[in-house]
């Protein structure tokens, strides 16, 4: 199945990226994964910034090439911030997860969020950031910290939901693409939805295990059983 075939006459796009396409961070060691430090996330993020070529890169490059001059939206479970180094449009990306681009208060005395860059230079020192409101640490804005942060994508998920909002009646594509069950009502679930209120919906769901299509909207989709990254790499643009 060709996507460009799946896209055709699409008034508007919606895609879900799952956690398949999250950097592992295997080449940075860290000595408790539950308990990961600052530092620690720091190494990854510094990782991160050298933009390591992959073939995640490569299927985002694929999807970025399929998605140019189309009224899209991309929803991603990762916080690896790779999909921001394409030419996928940053405004019309939304991270619920997080980012390894900001620091928020460990306790989330405020919402405030901190962009990493303006503690780089305590960082690179190998010292701990402090928050400017409490003293207490400051740790990664990303799903997996002890208390997180929600306001870093608040603002963009309102945009999300706008242009869903305007979706209604429309030839909406819904493609998910290794959305597995970690965190389904932030993708899966509300993907579905999506499909199952809107006649004109089409919906894809590529995965290599968790490829299934509950049976309210089997008629709408396309179960695709395979590695969605592969499954990009091998589309022809
Ligand atoms: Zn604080």
């Amino acid at each position: 199945m060709y996507l460009n075939e799946f896209f055709k006459d699409a008034d508007m796009i919606l895609v879900g990226i799952g956690e398949n396409f999250q950097d592992k961070f295997d080449e940075i060691e860290v000595a408790d994964e539950k308990n990961v430090t600052i530092l620690e996330d720091y190494a990854r993020k510094k990782y991160l910034d050298t933009c390591p070529k992959s073939d995640v890169t490569e299927a985002y490059e694929k999807l970025a090439k399929m998605l140019e001059g189309k009224n899209y939206f991309v929803v991603t479970l990762c916080t690896d911030d790779k999909i921001y180094h394409t030419n996928i449009k940053s405004d019309r990306i939304v991270a619920p997860c997080g980012s390894y681009s900001y620091l928020q208060c460990e306790e989330v005395c405020t919402e405030d969020i901190y962009l990493v860059e303006e503690y780089k230079d305590i960082l690179d020192k190998g010292e701990e950031p402090i928050c400017p409101k409490c003293g207490k640490k400051l740790v990664m804005n990303r799903i997996g910290v002890k208390k997180y942060s929600e306001e870093g994508y608040l603002k963009k998920w309102n945009t999300y939901m706008k242009w869903l909002q305007g979706s209604l009646n429309r030839n909406i594509r819904v493609l998910e693409l290794g959305v597995g069950m970690k965190y389904p009502s932030v993708i899966r679930w509300p993907f579905e939805r999506v499909t199952l209120i809107n006649n004109k919906a089409k919906f894809m769901r590529v995965h290599k295990q968790l490829f299934q299509l509950t049976e309210d909207i089997r008629d709408k989709g396309i179960s695709i059983e395979e590695n969605p990254i592969d499954f990009l790499r091998n589309q022809i643009v």
